[in-house]
């Protein structure tokens, strides 16, 4: 019934206004005999009659036969009661819901009341004495103004009666939805399917009222219950139903299916405790489609259409969780690169800051006040970094892959949340008693299928239990921090190459790092052998200057085609190398003063010559070097002095006007300007 859609109170008014404006007065009831509101005005000789209960066991009898007959044919009729009255009945039709409007008694014709007092009047009490008296009592109307008026009457009635039902139903739907709305935009993400399903079953029992609910999901050939709640939970919680018509048509039409016959339910496969079944499509949720079924409930038409409304809303929520989980997903993956690459990238050079900044930054973005970095050592993990644990505890803990819960992690390259370590497995060991809770995450650092390491963290700053938002935000760092890991080891790997290497990438020539291991033989050589050797640095005159009118670029070609020339102009067991950045070194095996000399100034000579283009800015018209250089033994027996006076003799051939080469010479004797 849904009764309480009705306005009693406007109904009430309506009533009264019709009173108003009719000679006849209403009473309304319900179909089932009950009176909503009583007549305005009453009728004497009724309550006369009333008064005895011969009466009024006739008059109540005579309503509840009128009512039912006006319910069901639906029409206006009007009736003879007791006393002889007639009475109007008028059905008010509400789509599911039927109340009757019942007149107060009146004769058709006085004669009637003449009649009746003759007969039945001192029965209750009346004597035919009083008929003059009773006159004035008494309502005639004819026949023909109550079947006139009784059209208007229903069809007022209906409207107005319709369009509040209407709208207190339309009203009260809006606050179960908005309720149900409310409630599920509060769950939290990622939605676990249980607590979807236990919230629209909860829905369903309380606010319609129903036995019992269930809801089924399709899987493999047959529907198996997912959830049941209400009286039958227990029979119906575990039922698994094979694919069946009844059931599979309403997820493929989408409509409503029914049924009430005890043999098909039994056939079907509900247990015997189950005598109507409802089916309503589809609560669609992670992207499985179940239904739910209503058990042993009468529902009315609007009841079920406000459920079928109310499931296509679940599933509207639902698929909006969904988008803004996958949104959020989005936001979290971008702020997770953005903080990682602004705090790992400046340590990519750095293996050690490294470990740190990824232990630092996970601990940071999931608020743990603990964690670790562990990577794999000879067919084991060691502790490469730690924060708020104490580092020199944990310096020398190794871990076998595939043990504890961070070698298991490590080997199967699956992440593993505990939100309670008291809850796992009795087997996995606990030394755990320094760590305020026992909820902890362990994510695997994976590259390209490359195991690298396992991240963990520990204890919340704020004292709760990881979530698995926590778990997925790590999941997205670890992704990066095994990228940073991975770069980090190519880039050391390409700055230990470039340690290996000998020669100068922008010039070719040998590097500095050869020249000094090759100084150091040659030394030794000459020293076994009674040898003499030359070393000779030059130097770009004005090269600052170059650069600042004709760019770094052309400063750059220069350099190059400088090293092309030297090389030329030397011999082939001479080692010239780039000593820094403008500067060159000259190695002369077996090569005295004058030799030395003789070579240096071939080099000089053709640099000056070699660059013919001609400058728009710079003011010179060649290129030019300065030199200095030192000879072994006499002007030194190590390289730190030969270096020294060589650099001597570069200083002193530049303060005295560039473009020159000078020979060192000891103290005694000046130095050799050529
Ligand atoms: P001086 O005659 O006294 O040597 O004057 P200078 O300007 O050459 O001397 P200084 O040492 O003050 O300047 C050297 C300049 O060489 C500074 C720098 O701009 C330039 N330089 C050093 N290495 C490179 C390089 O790899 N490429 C280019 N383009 N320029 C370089
Ligand atoms: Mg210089
Ligand atoms: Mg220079």
């Amino acid at each position: 019934m849904n009764l309480e859609f009705i306005d009693i109170q406007s109904l009430s008014a309506m009533r009264n206004a019709i009173s108003e404006i009719t000679d006849l007065s209403f009473s309304i009831y319900d179909s089932m005999g009950g009176l909503l509101t009583p007549p305005k005005n009453g009728d004497r000789l009724l309550s006369q009659i009333t008064s005895y209960s011969s009466g009024r066991e006739e008059y109540e009898a005579f309503i509840r036969k009128g009512i039912s007959k006006a319910a069901i044919r639906n029409d206006t009729s009007i009736l003879m009661g007791p006393a002889a009255q007639h009475y109007l009945f008028i059905p008010i039709n509400l789509s599911n819901l039927i109340l009757v409007l019942v007149s107060n008694p009146f004769y058709l014709q006085k004669n009637d009341f003449e009649q009746f007092l003759a007969k039945n009047g001192p029965r209750f009490g009346i004597s035919l004495s009083s008929l003059e008296s009773w006159s004035g009592l008494i309502r005639i109307i004819d026949y023909a103004s109550v079947q006139k008026m009784s059209q208007p009457v229903k069809f007022l009635f209906e409207a107005i009666l319709k369009s509040s039902y209407e709208r207190n139903l339309n009203h009260k739907r809006y606050q179960w939805t908005k309720t149900l709305i409310d409630v599920l935009f509060n769950i939290q993400l990622p939605v676990p399917s249980e607590e979807v399903y236990s919230l629209v079953l909860d829905a369903i029992l309380f606010l319609f009222n129903v036995d019992t609910a269930s809801i089924m999901i399709r899987e493999k050939g047959s529907f198996k219950t997912a959830m049941a709640s209400g009286r039958l939970r227990e029979d119906t919680g575990s039922l698994r139903i094979k694919d069946n018509k009844l059931l599979s048509q309403s997820i493929e039409t989408l409509r409503l299916a029914s049924t009430n016959d005890i043999m098909e339910i039994s056939a079907l496969g509900f247990p015997d405790s189950v005598t109507s079944v409802q089916i309503f499509p589809r609560i669609s949720c992670d992207n499985t489609y179940g239904i739910l079924l209503v058990y042993n409930s009468i529902l009315s038409r609007e009841e079920s259409y406000s459920i079928l409304e109310f499931l296509k809303i679940v599933s509207l929520v639902l698929k909006n969780l969904s988008l803004q989980n996958a949104y959020n997903k989005c936001v979290n993956s971008i702020e997770v690169l953005n903080i990682a690459s602004a705090r790992l990238c400046p340590k990519l050079h750095d293996p050690d800051g490294l470990y740190e900044a990824i232990v630092d930054t996970a601990t940071d973005l999931i608020k743990a006040e603990k964690g670790s970095l562990m990577l794999p050592e000879n067919d084991g993990l060691t502790i490469k970094a730690v924060k708020g644990i104490n580092k020199w505890l944990t310096q020398d803990i190794r871990i076998n892959a595939g043990e504890g819960v961070a070698g298991k992690v490590f080997n199967e390259g699956k992440p593993f949340l505990a939100k309670d370590v008291e809850t796992l497995d009795p087997l996995y060991p606990k030394p755990r008693r320094h760590y305020k809770t026992g909820s902890f995450i362990s994510v695997p650092l994976t590259c390209n299928a490359e195991r690298m390491g396992v991240l963990n963290v520990s204890d919340k700053t704020t004292g709760e239990e990881f979530t698995e938002l926590d778990l997925n935000l790590l999941n997205y760092f670890a992704s990066y921090a095994s990228i940073a890991l991975k770069v980090s080891g190519y880039r050391n790997l390409a700055e230990h190459m470039k340690e290996l290497s000998i020669t100068d990438h922008v010039t070719g020539l040998f590097n500095r790092r050869y020249l000094e291991e090759r100084f150091t033989e040659e030394i030794n050589r000459s020293e076994r052998y009674n040898l003499s050797f030359s070393f000779g640095i030059f130097d770009i005159d004005d090269f600052k200057l170059f650069n600042d009118t004709e760019g770094h670029l052309a400063g750059d070609a220069i350099l190059k085609e400088l090293a092309r020339i030297s090389l030329a102009s030397s011999r082939v067991y001479d080692v010239i190398c780039r000593y820094g950045g403008e500067e060159f070194a000259i190695l002369m095996p077996q090569t005295g003063k004058d030799e030395a000399s003789h070579i240096a100034e071939r080099i000089r000579k053709n640099i000056k010559e070699g660059f013919t283009a001609r400058w728009e800015k710079f003011p010179r018209s060649s290129i030019t070097i300065s030199m200095g250089i030192a000879s072994f033994p006499e002007d030194g027996k190590s390289a730190g002095e030969l270096t020294k006076n060589a650099d001597a003799a570069l200083y002193k051939a530049k303060a005295s006007g560039k473009d020159k080469t000078i020979i060192h010479k000891k103290q005694t004797e000046s130095s050799d300007s050529i």
